[in-house]
């Protein structure tokens, strides 16, 4: 797909037009040097910051909370516990100014969420437009994880901001479909080129961490020596797991008012001791060790092991907010050396 070119006196009528026809969110810095998702409403142009936003953008395809349906819960008629109404309730819309680690995340998402309808549906009805990264920051490393500072895996549209406008490359076709007015022309020669040799100039993945853990003995990383020193300082506190991308694990309640149920899905976390207890009172995960283990063995070791990739996309929220300082990409050393 050909690329074009917005210049930036045109972006924002260009991004107007996308708030007319589909929901369009961004991040818009709410405190100084904060950033969040916001809706746009096409008055300003967002300045995209360096890095990512404080939260992911996985609270688009899982929101917190996420009601699935609604059903007949009148007790005195057991029969009656029928589904009566699927709820997707949500436009069109674009994500701009992704990241590209938010956007390759959504692709990793979606491999053990491929029959999940309620976030097939929002995948099929998001557009991501990824703007590429000129550099990384301190505490991000997609390098290290199979992503790319210009990675275009999981986004529509990739956008390289230029000094005059955006250089604009549509990935599928509904990113094509963002392209669709009057705003736009080619690029000239020497912004191809400058495109193309920021594109060059990014680092690469250097390390296949994937495929060298898939090698790996799983009982051998389980085992390692240094779990205990790695657990010891965390309080479960579970920030890692609700500000990071790739962790998508989901409790599921039943709510029944005057005869109607709701049956709605929220986040849940593999640090906090009930996510593993049973009805028996027995909790395969009871001590801290073993809940930190985890959340570490499912990225590294059991997610690669069933789909390939490592599920991290390295965009360091985790280890900016965890309030004791641990690091995955410590964690990673130690099962490289196992
Ligand atoms: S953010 Fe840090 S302290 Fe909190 S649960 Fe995660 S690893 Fe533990
Ligand atoms: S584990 Fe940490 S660095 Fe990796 S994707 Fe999750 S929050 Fe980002």
């Amino acid at each position: 797909m050909k690329p074009l070119v917005v210049e930036k006196a045109q972006a924002g009528s260009w991004l107007r037009k996308l708030c007319q026809e589909f929901d369009v969110f961004g991040p818009v810095e709410t405190k100084k040097g904060f950033y969040n998702w916001k809706r746009l409403d096409g008055t300003i142009v967002p300045h995209i910051p360096q890095g990512v936003a404080k939260v992911s953008i996985k609270t688009f395809f899982f929101p917190q909370p996420e009601v699935m349906f609604e059903f007949d819960a009148r007790p005195t008629d057991p029969e009656a516990f029928r589904p009566i109404e699927p709820h997707c309730d949500f436009n069109p819309r674009v994500l701009f100014g992704v990241r590209p680690c938010d956007a390759r995340s959504v692709a990793l998402n979606a491999m053990p969420y491929r029959e999940d309808p309620y976030f097939q549906r929002k995948r099929k009805e998001t557009t991501i437009v990824a703007f590429l990264c000129e550099e990384g920051c301190l505490t991000c490393f997609c390098t290290l994880t199979g992503g790319s500072p210009v990675g275009i895996e999981g986004a529509d549209m990739a956008v390289t901001e230029l000094e005059t406008g955006f250089f604009l490359e549509p990935v599928t076709e509904k990113g094509l479909r963002l392209l669709d007015y009057e705003f736009f022309r080619k690029p000239t020669a020497q912004e191809k080129s400058i495109a193309q040799e920021r594109k060059k100039g990014a680092q690469k993945s250097v390390e296949d961490t994937a495929s060298k853990l898939r090698s790996k003995d799983l009982m051998d990383l389980y085992n390692a020596h240094f779990w205990a020193a790695v657990a010891e300082s965390c309080i479960n506190c579970g920030a890692c797991t609700f500000l990071c991308p790739t962790c998508y694990c989901f409790d599921i309640q039943d709510e029944a008012l005057r005869g109607k149920g709701r049956r709605i899905r929220y986040w849940d976390s593999c640090m906090f001791p009930l996510f593993t207890q049973h009805a028996s009172g027995h909790n395969p995960r009871g001590e801290k060790l073993k809940r930190v283990r985890n959340r570490f063995m499912h990225k590294l070791k059991y997610f690669p092991d069933r789909f390939g990739p490592i599920s991290c996309v390295g965009c360091g929220r985790c280890v900016r907010d965890c309030p004791v300082n641990i690091d995955i990409r410590q964690v990673m050393e130690g099962l490289m050396e196992v």
